[in-house]
């Protein structure tokens, strides 16, 4: 089985729509999903445009899932990108400055909501930690200036519980673009790559079965997110954009005290786990209590 099958085929590519589609898609859920990505060096066994090919198809199926709103085309760039060929680096990886994602993001979002969209979702699946600050901080700021919801997430974040923490064309990555685009994996590849092929933990461990399941939940939340952040009231909107800038200012904050992933830490060995599951249940003081214990190893047990 692949990417869609067995849910509505409509159109849900914005680009690819006629006007009567585009209204019939607003009118049916007024949500725009925005994927992020870029071109960048997947080792030898996936296709370079890995990080937007997979937050697209995601977006699509999540929009297919709703049953309405409109899919942007992937924007393409960002903070950061591997020191390796066929890889376009727009601004640093370790860079403080931002001076081309962040007015693009804003300025879509403007664009966004002049168009009659009640609510947007930013998703990237590049995830430098610079590129990850950046979406989340547009999003909660442009939540702010239009007074519509706006989340920017990457999309690992939504299936962390279920145990993709996420990678850079390891398991996680490899599994999910083989489920969602099959023909652009080609594992056999893999014995050509000195890093990505020095063992066999991807070859093993990465399947379509498993990006399935991480694709699974994390389109099932994004389509309860659409349905649910248009009716938001101005207290949950709030409390939405309370809880997001609280993880950029402990990201921000580990960044300079610690070190660039000093925020995601603890996600990463599995810990913190559960902002998906709490966002979809719009209980953001409980992502607030759980942002308060990201910068605190010594809670660890
Ligand atoms: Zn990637």
């Amino acid at each position: 089985m692949t990417a869609g099958q067995g849910e509505a085929k409509e159109k849900r590519q914005w680009e690819r729509m006629l006007p009567a589609e585009f209204r019939a898609a607003v009118d049916a859920l007024p949500v725009v999903f925005l994927p992020l990505g870029t071109v960048e060096w997947h080792g030898e066994h996936n296709a370079l445009g890995l990080d937007a090919l997979k937050a697209h198809a995601l977006c699509v199926m999540a929009a297919r899932r709703a049953g309405g709103g409109v899919v942007h085309p992937p924007l393409y760039g960002g903070m950061g990108g591997l020191d390796k060929p066929a890889t376009v680096i727009i601004e640093e990886e370790l860079s403080w400055e931002n001076y081309l994602l962040r007015p693009w993001l804003e300025r879509l979002c403007s664009e966004f909501e002049r168009l009659g969209f009640e609510a947007a979702i930013i998703l990237t699946g590049h995830y430098g930690h610079n590129q990850q600050i950046v979406v989340r901080e547009v999003a909660a700021r442009m939540t702010e200036r239009l007074q519509i919801p706006i989340l920017g997430t990457a999309e690992y974040w939504l299936a962390q519980d279920a145990g993709y923490l996420g990678d850079h064309a390891g398991i996680g990555e490899t599994s999910l673009l083989s489920f969602l685009h099959p023909p652009l994996v080609v594992i056999e590849r893999l014995k050509d790559d000195v890093d990505y092929g020095r063992t066999d933990a991807i070859a093993r461990g990465a399947s379509a079965e498993l990006g399935k399941r991480y694709a699974d939940l994390i389109v099932e939340r994004l389509a309860r997110l659409a349905a649910s952040m248009i009716r938001w009231d101005d207290a949950s909107r709030s409390a939405f954009v309370r809880s997001e800038r609280a993880f950029v200012s402990a990201q921000v904050k580990g960044w300079r005290t610690e070190h660039p992933w000093a925020a995601w830490d603890r996600m990463f060995t599995g810990e913190l786990t559960s902002y998906g599951a709490l966002l979809v249940e719009e209980r953001f003081q409980d992502i607030e209590n759980l942002v308060e214990e990201l910068l605190h190893k010594e809670l660890k047990t």
